[in-house]
Formats: structure tokens, C-alpha cells, sequence
């Protein structure tokens, strides 16, 4: 039986996957008080104590905005702790899944990113993931590192969950409108992963990097208006005081951390390779709030 290490199993995407890698083998799956990611001695004698076959990293320092004055901290966890585990992963012969991020690059494209365009970031968090994706890369270690963008769910620290709260409470909502990306559920990035696994368990695969998000685009303002809309259909639609959503731009709404404005990811290579049909990010959303009605018995 194939033995997997998760890491980060509280976060979005590793609680998916504690669900999604079970058909695959016996699934370790730690959170932060078995496996600190700052702590890399305690991580280097977890991996030797549990010789795992796969190695799947959904732990990140995430905080993006925060990332700009801890940047030792977002370095460490991002770019460090990374480092030692496709090490340990080429020791043990292991492959490596590692999640990246669409802020690795700057936004400044006209298309949707390739796997092979220069990244080049252009905040701290950004800076820290790249430096996790070099060290991965230059380790020997079997890997996949897969880049996302826009992460949301049911659980967690996401747009998608502020957007709910904030409609519930203003009547008008102000959102950036120039800003474009693939808004990516959790559960799809597990699910996909899971599929890609199960694949290169069996085959031989070319490692390296791929980007896995939902298809199409919209903007901060598009989804907004789409997780408002679709939750009035589905949720007490008389909770919502939401009135209006009124575009707003970068400029308006100055954070720590700068954005790039165009985080589409081509994921037309993970499509080739493993011959997924990854599905609009309409359909992701739907599914994410048929789950929420459920849940509150609507
Ligand atoms: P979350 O923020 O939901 O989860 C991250 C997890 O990492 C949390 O459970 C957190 O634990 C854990 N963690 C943080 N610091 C440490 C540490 N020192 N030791 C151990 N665990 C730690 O992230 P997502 O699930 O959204 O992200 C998954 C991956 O996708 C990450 O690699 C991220 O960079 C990438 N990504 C995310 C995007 C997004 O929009 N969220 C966009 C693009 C890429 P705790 O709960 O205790 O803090």
C-alpha cells in the first residue's frame, strides 16, 4: 500500500485532500502541531521516521499581505521548509506534490501564463513561493508542483466565505474590477490532484511544474457578483442586505501587498499530460453553494 504524507491537512486544500487521496493508500495526514514547517529538523525526522512513498505539501504561509513585513517567517515556511522536503524526497525516492501560487508572476501578460513564462513576482508571498518552486526543482526529487490561483471553499480564510459575510451586513459592496483570474475551489484542486496521482502511480510521468486552476476567468467583481447572486438563489435570500457591488479599481483599495492584474493560468499541459477536463469556475461555485444550502437544511 502506498504510503502518503500530508501536510497542512487544516488548510483549504489539505482538508480535501485528507478525503481525496484516501482511495490511493494509507494517507498520514498532519496539521501544525505534528509538523511545523519552521521547525526544519522536526520536518526532516518526520519524513525519516515516516518514509512516506508520496509527499503532498498543501502547508503554506499565506498570508499574503502579512507576508510583506514577516518576510523571514514567509521564507522560511514557503522557501525553506520546501527545500528540505524534496530533499528527504530524493533520499527516500519519493515524489514530491507541492502547491505554488499565479503570484509568481506579475500580471503584467496579455494571455493566460505558461508553465515556462518567467515569473517574476511582485510581492513577498510571491517571492517566497518561487523560492520554494526553485528548491524543489533543483533538489533531483520526483515532483509535481502545482501552480493554482484564487482559492476558496466552505471552510477557511477565503473571498468567496468574506464575500458571504460582508453581503449579509452592507448594502453596498465595493470590489476591485481589474484584477482577472480563475477562482479555483478547494475540493477541485484535491480532486484533480488526486486524479493526476493515481496516474503517475502507475506510469511514468514528466515531473515538474503545472497549472491546475478552473477554466475560465472573471474578475474580484465578477465572482462577487456571482457568489451574491447565486446565494440569494439558493441561501435565505431576505439575509442578504447586499444592494449594490460597485467596481472599484486596484488604486481604490491599497493593500501591504502589491497584486498582479492578469493571474490566468494556461492549463492546457495538465490537460495533455493526464487528460483532465477541468471544469468552469462557474460550476465550482455552484457546487460550493448547493453544499452551503444543504448544510443550512435550504
Ligand atoms: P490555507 O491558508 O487554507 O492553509 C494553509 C495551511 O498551512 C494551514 O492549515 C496552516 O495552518 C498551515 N501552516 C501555515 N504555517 C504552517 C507551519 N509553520 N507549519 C505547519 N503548517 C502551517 O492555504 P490553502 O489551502 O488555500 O493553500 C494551499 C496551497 O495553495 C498553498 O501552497 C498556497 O500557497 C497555494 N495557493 C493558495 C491560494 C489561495 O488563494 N489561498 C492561491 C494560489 C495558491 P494553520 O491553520 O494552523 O495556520
Amino acid at each position: 500500500m502506498t504510503r502518503m504524507l500530508l501536510l497542512g491537512k487544516m488548510g483549504q486544500v489539505g482538508w480535501e485532500l485528507q478525503r481525496s487521496l484516501q482511495p490511493l493508500g494509507k494517507v498520514i495526514a498532519v496539521g501544525r502541531e505534528q509538523a511545523d514547517l519552521s521547525d526544519l529538523a522536526g520536518l526532516r525526522t518526520l519524513l525519516r521516521e515516516t518514509k512516506p512513498k508520496v509527499i503532498v505539501n498543501a502547508a503554506a504561509y499565506t498570508a499574503v499581505d502579512l507576508a510583506e513585513t514577516e518576510r523571514e517567517l514567509a521564507m522560511l515556511i514557503n522557501g525553506e521548509a520546501p527545500a528540505v522536503l524534496a530533499a528527504e524526497a530524493a533520499r527516500l525516492g519519493a515524489l514530491l506534490v507541492h502547491y505554488s501560487t499565479d503570484y509568481v508572476f506579475d500580471g503584467r501578460s496579455e494571455r493566460a501564463y505558461l508553465e515556462e513564462d518567467v515569473a517574476m513576482p511582485i510581492n513577498y508571498y510571491g517571492a517566497s513561493k518561487l523560492a520554494g518552486e526553485a528548491a524543489i526543482r533543483a533538489s533531483g526529487a520526483r515532483h509535481l508542483i502545482l501552480r493554482t490561483s484564487w482559492v476558496y471553499g466552505t471552510r477557511g480564510n477565503n473571498f468567496f466565505r468574506t464575500m458571504l459575510r460582508i453581503a449579509r451586513e452592507q448594502e453596498e459592496l465595493r470590489v476591485v474590477a481589474d484584477q482577472f483570474g480563475a477562482p479555483t475551489s478547494a475540493r477541485l484542486i484535491a480532486e484533480a490532484t488526486a486524479a493526476v496521482l493515481a496516474q503517475t502511480l502507475r506510469r511514468e510521468f514528466e515531473f515538474g511544474v503545472y497549472h491546475l486552476t478552473a477554466s475560465g476567468a472573471t474578475s474580484w467583481h465578477g465572482f462577487a457578483q456571482a457568489i451574491v447572486e447565486g446565494a440569494r438563489a439558493r441561501l435565505a435570500a431576505a439575509s442578504f442586505k447586499t444592494q449594490r457591488i460597485s467596481l472599484i479599481t486596484t488604486a481604490d483599495y491599497p493593500l501591504p501587498a502589491a497584486r498582479p492584474a492578469n493571474s490566468r493560468l494556461n492549463c492546457e499541459k495538465i490537460t495533455r499530460q493526464f487528460g483532465l477536463e477541468l471544469p468552469g469556475w462557474e460550476a465550482g461555485l455552484a457546487l460550493c453553494l448547493d453544499e452551503l444550502a444543504v448544510a443550512q437544511g435550504n
